[in-house]
């Protein structure tokens, strides 16, 4: 794999020439196995192993298949886009490529290829002229990403890692699994504040350890001190932070929403 530096830029330029050249006006619109003929590529769904979706090339025309094992449409269509990216954005990579779910969340550390797929996947489907507006004066609560995966068609760590991507604001996603934070994702405003350790188990006093410790979530966000969450704090003049989750049972899995009053 190519270790050239992913380019955002380009990746996302790609899926917004989709829009206008098919003049897409809102995210029904988007029907993405027609995208896909337009563009030669049939989508078929199958057994795949230990892939979520797979891209094949031959000359003009492609073959995307996509896992059956996914549950959520949303996910589906993130794989499906994603493949999509690969198909725009890599024409001469390779005439197959197998992207996995851990492929699909790949932001940074991981091949440029992969990232690109990604950044392309996100524009295409949560656009940033729609998901921009959307966002608002909102809070990025739970209830609030539920909303716009809803409206965008989208899974619900995809749209939180959108709101990181495009808010101006203090956000964090964090993922945990099992008890412990598995990836983070600060917005570009939080991101040159803080920290937090991959691995280490989730603060004591956060909402994701009442997910883990079985207990119920409380019914709405909860204030929590900065010093729980994020390992380093490098002068963010706050105290408390909301924490929001998204509790994710069949994953084993609990998303931490976190953000700035
Ligand atoms: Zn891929």
């Amino acid at each position: 794999m190519p270790t050239a530096k992913p380019s955002s830029v380009l990746s996302a330029a790609a899926a917004k020439k989709l829009w206008n050249l098919y003049g897409f006006e809102s995210s029904k619109d988007l029907v993405l196995e027609d995208l896909a003929m337009a563009l030669g590529v049939v989508v078929l769904e199958g057994h795949l192993k230990a892939a979520d979706a797979w891209l094949i090339r031959k000359g003009e025309k492609g073959i995307i298949r996509v896992s059956d094992a996914i549950p959520e449409l949303g996910r589906r269509r993130f794989a499906v886009a994603h493949e999509l990216g690969h198909w725009s954005l890599h024409k001469t990579l390779s005439q197959l490529l197998s992207c996995t779910s851990a492929d699909m969340l790949a932001r940074y550390k991981a091949s440029a290829p992969e990232i690109e797929a990604n950044m392309f996947a996100a524009e295409l489907l949560m656009p940033t002229h729609l998901f921009q507006p959307a966002l608002g004066a909102s809070q990025p609560t739970a209830r609030f990403v539920n909303e716009l995966a809803e409206r965008f068609g989208t899974t619900r760590t995809s749209t939180a890692f959108r709101i990181a991507d495009l808010t101006k604001d203090y956000f964090a996603l964090v993922m945990s699994k099992d008890g412990k934070v598995a990836w983070w994702q600060a917005s570009d405003a939080l991101a040159e504040y803080v920290w937090i350790e991959n691995g280490g188990s989730v603060p004591r006093y956060s909402v994701a350890a009442k997910f883990f410790a079985g207990e119920s979530l409380p019914d709405a966000p909860q204030k929590i001190d900065v010093g729980d969450w994020f390992s380093e704090n490098r002068g963010l003049d706050a105290e408390c932070f909301y924490e929001d989750v998204i509790p994710m049972p069949r994953y084993g899995k609990a998303l931490s929403l976190l953000w700035l009053e």
